[in-house]
């Protein structure tokens, strides 16, 4: 509603308002003028008039009361009245004392009522006016008690106060006394109480302290009202800028009342003043705001009719639909047209937001999805990549394996494995560190044979049982030295972090390798760490598991190797390495111009022994007897078993005289020193030995063997145990060593 006025009564809002601010403008003035009056007097309230009236009314017959006095001393009224009563009517000593006293007292109005209330006499000022008030109203107000009463003779008014007749405290009358109202006595009230006074009946004006001018009409409603709802103030009349304050009066029948205007000078006069001014200028500012309408009405028809045009036209391209412009002017019109594109364009916009929103919510869960599967992307890209990675780095790997398996297997000698391991470690593992211990049987410890990195132990060795590796036969890794146990074997800062992965074989310790991890930079997050050890793990594992069978093979070989050219009863060389040497050496000697001396060695009445002890016994002194041998030779010479109880001694670049001194030697050892302890019994043997020199002796070795055996031949039969130095043919060779 508010926005239709705005939109189509911007005139007649503006007219509403200057008419509203004009009345407001009277009531203002007005207003004040009551503040004024009721703030500004004493007399606030209707009932003070009242009995201001009253009181002027007693006062002006203040002799009221000696008058009554008087009468009952006299017994003039007294006695008249007894007088009237028996009498019959006579007023004649009443009159008399009314005629004495009347003239005294300042009233206009003097009646003497008996007890009844009946009129026994009445005398005026005026005394040509004939007395003729309604007798029965009189009576009424009598009955009723009341003090004070105006009543109507003629077209005269009275205002009369009733004062009881006293004798010896019984009433025995009434006496009413009054004033004339007329407009001298309007004027005195109005002088003694500072307002204006007029007395009104339903007739109208009955006397006023107003100029004739200037007295309203009192409408009966009025009246009735200030009678009906006494001691109250009223405004009779708003226009006439009077305001009026009836006083209560007990005639209600009669509908008399006493009019008590209050002096309104200033703002009165003022207005009355400019009232036509006022008038003027209201009616004047009427025109120009009915004119402005108009006129704004007509220039703003046209705009008006396209902006409905518009609105109009604006429904049907939003909605389809054709507004009916329906009845009434063109701005009711365009309100109705305006309102349906309000509620269009409300609804389009409505529309257009909810799909909106909608489609924002659409878009966001899209985006949510999209976001998801972009995850889902990386996660699998990554996965992806680590996954080539990885392959990438286990087919590095598996490429290193292979290539240290081929290697491994070509590997002549365990020694020369160790190193290769070192360097593969060095290639897999190039910031950790390392060793490579192998399990020395016969002395039952751990060895350490190579070492890469920061650890160099190289040499040192630990009990097998100091493993916790060896000791489970499997992969210990140590990841937090706090929690995991620590091998007795790590010392001192290897006590961090590290793997210890045994290599065994068919059940069997081979060796371990010991990995000290360095630890991986503070970058790299848990789970990478966490695969980063496992590979290391995996990869040790592998690295041993491409290890263990080509060592094996070569232990293997090796061991082959050994029984092929060892004698199995005495661990020294068998007869077909020895003919291989003897050949190597002749050779070598004949090349380095040098002398090569063979000893044979034969056990003295080995048979006998045999016989008598047992062919076990005769084992264990053969074994003792090579043991012997090969420890008291030169780490360059050459101990052979040549057959049975017969031994060959190559000595490389010894002479003849050296070579019957070693003989010589230890013919004397074995004799004295060489005690063979079976069944707490002490055997001893004697040997023979043949001594020959090549080429002295021989141009082959054949021929240098059968001159040793002729040598050896000699000494058994010189009586065994003796060194002989063969005689046979000798070669003319220049020798060159000792
Ligand atoms: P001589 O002092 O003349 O050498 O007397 P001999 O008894 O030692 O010599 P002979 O050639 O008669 O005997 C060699 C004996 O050595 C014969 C054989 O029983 C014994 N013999 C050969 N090989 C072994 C062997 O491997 N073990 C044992 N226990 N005895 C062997
Ligand atoms: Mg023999
Ligand atoms: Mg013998």
């Amino acid at each position: 509603m508010i926005r239709r006025m705005s939109i189509a009564f911007p005139i007649t809002g503006i007219t509403v308002l200057l008419i509203l601010s004009i009345t407001f403008l009277f009531y203002y003035i007005q207003g004040k003028t009551l503040q004024d009056i009721f703030w500004g007097k004493e007399i606030t309230k209707a009932e003070d008039i009242y009995y201001v009236v009253e009181s002027l009314i007693k006062r002006d017959s203040s002799n009221l009361t000696a008058l009554s006095k008087a009468l009952i001393e006299h017994n003039g009224l007294n006695e008249g009245l007894i007088y009237y009563s028996s009498s019959g009517g006579s007023k004649g000593p009443l009159k008399e004392t009314m005629d004495t006293l009347f003239p005294k007292l300042d009233v206009d109005i003097c009646q003497v009522f008996d007890q009844d209330y009946k009129i026994i006499y009445s005398v005026t000022k005026a005394g040509n006016v004939k007395i003729d008030f309604s007798v029965s109203d009189l009576n009424k107000a009598l009955d009723k008690n009341h003090n004070l009463i105006a009543a109507k003779s003629g077209n005269k008014w009275a205002l009369l106060a009733l004062v009881p007749i006293m004798n010896q405290d019984i009433q025995t009358g009434k006496l009413a006394i009054g004033k004339w109202i007329d407009d001298d006595y309007a004027n005195k009230i109005a002088y003694e109480t500072e307002v204006h006074v007029s007395f009104g009946s339903k007739d109208g004006v009955i006397a006023s302290s107003l100029p004739v001018g200037n007295r309203g009409n009192i409408s009966r409603k009025a009246l009735q009202e200030s009678i009906n709802d006494i001691r109250s103030i009223r405004i009779e009349d708003v226009d006439s800028f009077k305001v009026n304050h009836y006083s209560p009066m007990e005639l209600a029948d009669k509908i008399f009342s006493v009019i008590v205007e209050i002096n309104t000078k200033p703002t009165y006069e003022l207005l009355q003043k400019n009232k036509n001014h006022i008038l003027k200028i209201s009616f004047f500012i009427l025109l120009i705001a009915i004119s402005l309408w108009v006129g704004i009405a007509l220039y703003t028809l046209k705009p008006l009719k396209n902006l409905k045009e518009k609105a109009k036209q604006t429904v049907l391209d939003i909605s389809g639909e054709d507004v009916k412009e329906g009845k009434g002017n063109e701005i009711l019109s365009l309100i109705h047209c305006f309102d349906k594109m309000v509620e269009t364009v409300t609804n389009h916009i409505s529309e257009r937001r909810d799909a909106e929103e909608a489609l924002k919510k659409h878009k966001a869960e899209l985006e949510t999805q999209v976001e998801q599967r972009t995850a889902e992307l990386k996660t699998s890209n990554l996965k992806l990549i680590c996954t080539i990675d990885e392959l990438e780095e286990r087919t590095k790997q598996t490429q290193i394996f292979n290539q240290f398996g081929d290697l491994i297997q070509a590997c002549d000698s365990e020694i020369e494995t160790y190193t290769l391991v070192i360097k593969f470690c060095k290639k897999l593992f190039p910031n950790d560190s390392g060793y490579l211990s192998i399990f020395e049987k016969t002395r039952k410890a751990m060895k350490v044979v190579a070492s890469w990195g920061s650890l160099r132990i190289i040499g040192e060795d630990f009990k097998p049982n100091s493993c916790w590796a060896i000791r489970r036969g499997h992969l210990h890794f140590v990841q937090n030295p706090e929690i995991d146990p620590i091998c007795p074997h790590v010392k001192g800062a290897s006590k961090s972090l590290y793997i210890c992965a045994p290599m065994t074989a068919q059940g069997e310790v081979l060796g371990m390798l010991h990995l000290q991890i360095h630890p991986e930079n503070e970058g790299v997050g848990a789970e990478e760490i966490k695969k980063i050890y496992f590979s290391k793990q995996i990869m040790v594992t592998s690295l041993l598991e491409h290890y263990a069978p080509p060592l094996t093979n070569l232990r293997l070989r090796e061991t082959l190797k050994m029984q092929s050219i060892h004698d199995h009863l005495t661990g020294l060389y068998n007869r077909r390495y020895m003919i291989d040497t003897l050949e190597f050496e002749a050779r070598r000697a004949s090349r380095h111009n040098t002398t090569l001396g063979i000893i044979m060695v034969d056990v003295d009445h080995f048979k006998t022994f045999n016989d008598t002890f047992g062919h076990e016994v005769g084992d264990i002194v053969l074994r003792e007897l090579g043991s012997f041998l090969r420890n008291n030779i030169r780490q360059e010479d050459i101990a052979c078993r040549y057959g049975g109880e017969e031994f060959i001694l190559i000595l490389p670049s010894t002479s003849l005289e050296n070579s019957r001194l070693r003989a010589e030697s230890l013919r004397e050892k074995i004799e004295k020193k060489l005690t063979i302890n079976h069944l707490k019994k002490i055997h001893t043997i004697t040997v023979s030995l043949g001594v020959a020199l090549f080429p002295l002796h021989g141009s082959t070795i054949e021929e240098t063997l059968n001159v040793a055996d002729s040598a050896l031949y000699l000494a058994k039969t010189n009586g065994r145990n003796r060194v002989e130095v063969g005689n046979g043919h000798i070669q003319k060779v220049k020798i060159t060593t000792a």
